[in-house]
């Protein structure tokens, strides 16, 4: 089993969805991961919080086994989010992003980091994903996320980020604003000529596309979830569910392997929208990850 370092957010969101509202509660690219990736291998956290993180949020992350090593806490205030989903919420709508602590972040790995074979990238600023990453002496294999916020007004530094992974993973309508394509498989083809050897494209109900260099598209439907609480993190924990189970493997992964991971990741995203913030991952087992998995099997098998 290999270790998987992680740079993302560690936010207090505040969200609103059909189903109701949370004020400040957890959430966060790194949380989300984190919690989702630990079920299947050790994980090391990079990251800032403020005065105001509760104990208790630690105390979540430690319990998997996490290394907060490489938390920083620092005077000031927690990254903060304030989004709404509305319609089909396949895609949030932000209302306020309060960067607090995070505008000056200057992230420098612990040294027992520095030799972590797989690294994910989550969503956060371009810059601080090329800090953390250059500082990873020889990464095995490479990840990355990203947002429009991103895209908009960091497009540059993303580019480089882009060049330097094995894969995205991405949004459908992100993927589409950072390509210019009209829909998720031009998206998909277009996003590996800007460096990675793969793409995984999430689309929300509707699943996800992967696309590789090698073996081009991989396409599966998401497991049919009637009522969703709240889509936040669904993308992060698809990531967390895909880069665990890869590093629960031995060797270096292959496209074969990345479908496998998909496929964890979908499912594990499948649990988080079923309540608000980190609630339903945090209650998530391996076995009821596996559960769903025999569930699933039959949804998409004739
Ligand atoms: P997702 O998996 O895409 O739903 O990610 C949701 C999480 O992303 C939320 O918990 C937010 O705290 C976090 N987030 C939102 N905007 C940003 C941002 N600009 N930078 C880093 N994290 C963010």
């Amino acid at each position: 089993m290999s270790d998987i370092l992680v740079v993302g957010s560690l936010a207090y969101d505040s969200i609103e969805t059909p189903s109701g509202k949370v004020d400040r509660a957890l959430g966060g690219s790194a949380n989300y991961f984190s919690l989702a990736a630990s079920l299947f291998a050790k994980v090391r956290v990079v990251g800032v919080v403020g005065e105001d993180y509760e104990e208790a949020d630690y105390k979540l992350l430690q319990s998997r086994g996490v290394d907060l090593e490489g938390l920083e806490k620092v005077s000031g205030k927690t990254f903060h989010w304030e989004g709404k989903y509305e319609g089909d919420m396949n895609e949030a709508k932000t209302l306020r992003t309060e960067l607090n602590v995070f505008e000056h972040f200057n992230p420098k790995l612990p040294e027992s980091y520095k030799n972590s074979s797989f690294v994910f990238l989550a969503n956060i600023v371009p810059a601080l994903q090329l800090e953390v990453l250059n500082q990873v002496k020889n990464p095995q294999f490479v990840g990355m996320d990203t947002m429009n916020l991103w895209i908009d007004i960091a497009n540059a530094d993303l580019l480089k980020v882009m060049k330097k992974v094995d894969v995205v993973l991405i949004n459908e309508t992100e993927a589409e604003m950072l390509t210019g394509a009209g829909n998720a498989i031009e998206a998909a083809a277009k996003i590996v000529e800007l460096g990675p050897k793969a793409v995984v494209i999430k689309r929300g109900e509707y699943g996800f596309i992967m696309f590789s260099k090698e073996e081009g598209y991989f396409v599966l439907p998401a497991f049919p979830i009637s009522k969703v609480t709240d889509p936040t993190g669904a993308g992060d924990t698809f990531a967390g569910g895909f880069f665990g189970y890869l590093a629960s493997r031995p060797g270096k992964p292959t496209v074969k392997d990345m479908k496998q991971a998909c496929i964890h990741g979908s499912i594990l995203a499948s649990h988080t929208i079923q309540d608000f913030s980190v609630k339903a991952l945090a209650k998530t087992t391996l076995a009821d990850l596996e559960k769903r998995l025999a569930e699933y099997k039959k949804v998409i098998t004739v």
